[in-house]
């Protein structure tokens, strides 16, 4: 391995900007010596204390001295990097992350760190499946967004055929559709990104038209575009119990009805893909322009405009700062507020050092992803755990208080001139029972403006000239911008998706969305849902880790489909219902599941339909490979 030539300048400026246990851990490859992690100088907690993990700045700089010493030795000496051990590395994921790394946890962080090269989501071999029973299997995939084009990948390695369907004129799903001012992803981007495809991602948090980008740079590298029909969208999917294959019909943008058949289905079209307008008495009223977020509509100049806002969800917390510096007035309804979690580098370039250091510091990238991960993921979850013996009216225990504090100190900080907003900006229920909003700062600036208005009075109509408030205000609007989210847990929406004796899905869940791991639903033989019902995270992980989790269970599913000969497989009952149990059990736990509080986590009847309430572990483990007897086969 060898680290390109730097000037010393430019190595400084580098590691001025390294995250520090990354970089001991590099040093540990370069030398192969572990007293430099076995020290005082060690990360202690990585999601209060922040990227420098605890570690002052004078232990910081130490470091970065003894960084700058190795990097020149190990370069003049045409440096190999040291063979480590098991155990070595094992000290290494200790150090990183600040805990003992024990038994199957160890494994998935050392499968996911990728030393190793190894596919961290590897699904059982084909190869001993005959390349022609392989290619007379066809998968019928709905979607081209982040699951279906991994689905379509993983296919496509396997030597399956296969066909990906989709509404939208490219692949991309949400980052195609959602091109509102300021969308960017809020999961840091090392880790939602595809385990085994890597990226030198620009910002720690990139936007929209880069993680675009990213999606159809995937779809070209793999040769998927030639199993795309675009344009397409699907209006109803079958079940064949004679023959045994899915039928769909869809219709091209063009009007032309087509048909498709396929031996498995797998339903890619995530949880947030139909916009929700509310049900405000007067909507269809208003003469100016209305759009929903995920609708923009661009050709509108806003400039100088007197804007309505509803709704301060993930969406408008981004949007809203960016039409402020245009418009003429900006008025923000919100029914409830947000928690905020401050993250200064939200907006913020990669440095040059910091990309110097991803990409040529031996091993430097793999433990930063790990940290990121880590951090990101279990390490949360803690925090959004009910514990049934505290006692307190906005939050759930001792955990969720001390971090609730910290955000709580943030709002004030931010507002100390505008003591009016604070409480408006504070929200009454507990942090993890509706999504937490990254923010570095620029929501609360946007409401500070002066030609911002915060309104906490509830919407009482909409009328021809703007909205009516139910505290006797009216509001006159040149444009009404709908930031009222998706329809979450009405999965498939307007699809109609028919299974065993014809019943539709509609039919067989009456509004209450439920699957077996979130892929399988009996009575719905070879069909296969990705991110499917309680499969969102709220708090750890990124959704990408469980659709690589997903993706590697139906590869399974797949696999036993072509290798026995059997042509069916259906979820059974007493399975499925034994699981949702334990899914209900697990969200109650949770505070997402706190009774009261409204959120597309939950369906009209309250349930929590779309959220997995356990580890990132649980799931990797539970979706390691199909058990044949939780199936019936025919
Ligand atoms: P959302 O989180 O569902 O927010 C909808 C907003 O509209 C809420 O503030 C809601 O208020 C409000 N609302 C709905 N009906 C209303 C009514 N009748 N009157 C007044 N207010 C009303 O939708 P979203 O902001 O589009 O975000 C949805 C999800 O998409 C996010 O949670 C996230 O998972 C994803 N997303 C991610 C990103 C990202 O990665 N950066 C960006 C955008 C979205 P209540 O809270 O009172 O219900």
């Amino acid at each position: 391995m060898t680290i390109p030539d730097l000037s010393d300048e430019k190595l400084r400026e580098a590691l001025a900007c390294a995250h520090i246990p990354s970089l001991m851990a590099s040093l540990v490859h370069l030398t192969g010596n572990l007293a430099l992690i076995r020290g005082d100088i060690r990360p202690q907690d990585g999601f209060i204390l922040g990227p420098d993990c605890g570690i002052s700045e004078a232990h910081q700089q130490h470091i970065r001295d003894v960084a700058f010493d190795t990097i020149r030795t190990f370069k003049a000496q045409g440096g190999k990097t040291a063979e480590l051990s098991k155990n070595d590395i094992l000290e290494l994921c200790e150090f990183i992350i600040a805990a003992p790394v024990e038994g199957p946890y160890g494994d998935l962080l050392q499968r996911e760190l990728g030393l190793d090269g190894g596919d961290t989501f590897a699904h059982d071999s084909f190869e001993d499946i005959p390349p022609e029973s392989r290619a007379s299997f066809c998968v019928v995939i709905v979607g081209a967004g982040m699951s279906g084009l991994l689905a379509a990948k993983r296919l496509k390695d396997e030597g399956i055929d296969f066909i990906v369907i989709d509404k939208n004129a490219d692949v991309g799903g949400t980052w195609l559709e959602n091109t509102y001012p300021g969308c960017r992803v809020d999961s840091a981007n090392h880790m939602y990104s595809y385990s085994f495809e890597p990226y030198d991602w620009p910002q720690h948090f990139c936007d929209n038209h880069v993680l675009l980008a990213y999606f159809q740079r995937f779809a070209d590298k793999y040769g998927l575009r030639d199993h795309l029909a675009l344009n397409t969208e699907v209006s109803s999917a079958a079940f064949d119990e004679d023959a045994g294959v899915w039928r769909l019909e869809a219709r091209r943008s063009g009007g032309e009805a087509v048909r498709f058949e396929g031996n498995a289905l797998i339903m890619a079209t995530g949880q947030l893909n139909r916009p929700r307008l509310p049900e405000i008495q007067g909507r269809d009223t208003f003469s100016g322009i209305a759009f929903h977020s995920a609708r923009w509509e661009h050709d509108q100049n806003l400039t100088g405009k007197r804007i309505g806002v509803i709704g301060t969800g993930a969406s408008a917390f981004q949007f809203v700062p960016e039409i402020a510096k245009v418009a003429g007035d900006v008025t923000v309804f919100q029914r409830t507020p947000p928690w905020i979690l401050p993250t200064p580098e939200y907006h913020d370039f990669i440095p040059e050092g910091k990309h110097w250091l991803l990409n040529h510091l031996p091993f430097y990238g793999k433990w930063y992803r790990f940290w990121v991960f880590h951090s990101a993921g279990e390490g949360l979850l803690d925090s959004v755990r009910r514990d049934p013996a505290w006692r307190n009216w906005r939050s759930i225990s001792a955990k969720n208080e001390e971090v609730t504090r910290i955000l709580e100190a943030f709002v004030h900080e931010q507002l100390a001139d505008r003591p009016d907003l604070i409480n408006a900006c504070i929200p009454a229920y507990p942090l993890g029972a509706k999504r937490g909003l990254r923010d570095n700062g620029a929501w609360l600036e946007s409401l500070r403006r002066d030609n911002v208005h915060l309104v906490t009075a509830k919407i009482d109509s909409i009328s021809e000239r703007g909205i009516c408030a139910q505290d006797g205000r009216d509001f006159e609007f040149d444009v009404l911008i709908y930031g009222t989210g998706f329809k979450a847990s009405d999965f498939f929406f307007p699809m109609e998706i028919r299974g065993r004796g014809g019943k539709t899905l509609e039919q067989h869940w009456q509004g209450d969305a439920r699957a077996y791991l979130g892929i399988t639903i009996p009575e719905f033989p070879n069909l296969f849902v990705l991110y499917g019902p309680n499969t969102n995270i709220v708090i750890n992980a990124s959704i990408t880790f469980f659709s690589e989790c997903e993706v590697r269970y139906v590869m399974g599913c797949i696999r036993m489909l072509i290798d026995k000969h059997r042509s069916v497989m259906d979820c059974r009952q007493d399975v499925h219902d034994a699981y949702n149990k334990w899914i209900d059990q697990g969200n109650e736990q949770m505070a997402w599941g706190t009774p009261g509080v409204s959120t597309w986590y939950k369906n009209a009847a309250g349930r929590v339909t779309q959220n997995w309430p356990y580890s990132m572990l649980e799931f990797w483990q539970q979706t390691k490979s199909p058990n044949e007897a939780d199936y019936q086969f025919s």
